[in-house]
């Protein structure tokens, strides 16, 4: 079974682009369309879709109305200590998300604010840990894998070796901040690297591209 192309675009109702919008994160709408568009098509295997870096939510709120519309749930992944560039004194660093207690950030409390107030709790696992370790415990297939996690090259390629194998085939990859000119992102290219990775496979296939997200369907065996 392959999921549809997400040619005949879903699009998610206002209140929940409100919610989106509304939530720290980062992600522009154009991007989270297509994220949407993806996760309503891949939710037709009836199989979880799995998100790692869930940070604030923003985009999980995406997942989560998609899942809900799929009868599926969604799945997200973040220790929620954040990543390398959101640590204090860094380029996407929110002294908001900082546990006043510990000095570290915790952005597990405003996640969790953002889906009780889109009123999507009750479609959303949320799995506290390091991508890689729960990957590595991960018992079940999914349909959906979305990679947001850290930047590095050692995390970046950490995700995609820890969840396409769980990745059904004909279900979706999707890779965020994929900036194939090194100019265009303080971030790093390691997301980059990890598309081009996976296209080199041979088990996946290109779907399609909007802003840094790329999108591709497992078509293939090996990974
Ligand atoms: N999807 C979010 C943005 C995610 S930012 C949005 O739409 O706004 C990246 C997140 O990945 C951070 O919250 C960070 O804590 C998390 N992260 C980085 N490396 C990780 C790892 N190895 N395991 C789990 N989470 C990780
Ligand atoms: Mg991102």
């Amino acid at each position: 079974m392959t999921a549809p192309a997400a040619a005949s675009a879903p699009a998610p109702k206002p209140e929940i682009l409100d919610a989106f919008t509304a939530a720290k994160g980062f992600m522009p709408v154009d991007e989270g369309l297509a994220l949407y568009a993806a996760a309503v098509a891949a939710g037709s295997l009836g199989l979880p879709l799995l998100e790692v870096g869930t940070y604030c939510g923003r985009s999980t709120v995406l997942l989560a109305d998609a899942a809900r519309a799929c009868g599926v749930t969604a799945i997200t992944v973040d220790h929620h200590r954040g990543s390398e560039e959101q640590q204090p004194g860094w380029e996407y660093h929110d002294a908001e998300v900082v546990d006043p207690e510990l000095g570290l950030m915790d952005t597990l409390p405003t996640f969790r604010r953002t889906l009780h107030r889109a009123g999507l709790e009750d479609h959303v696992i949320a799995v506290v840990g390091r991508s890689p370790q729960v990957a590595a415990v991960w018992g079940g297939q999914v349909g959906f894998v979305f990679v947001d996690g850290g930047h590095t090259d050692e995390h970046a390629n950490a995700d995609y070796e820890g969840w396409a194998p769980h990745l059904a085939q004909g279900g979706l990859l999707l890779i965020h901040d994929v900036f194939p000119d090194p100019v265009d992102e303080f971030t790093g290219q390691a997301p980059y690297r990890v598309y081009l990775r996976a296209l080199a496979s041979g088990a996946f296939t290109e779907v399609s591209a909007t802003g840094s997200l790329r999108v591709l369907r497992r078509t293939g065996a090996g990974i």
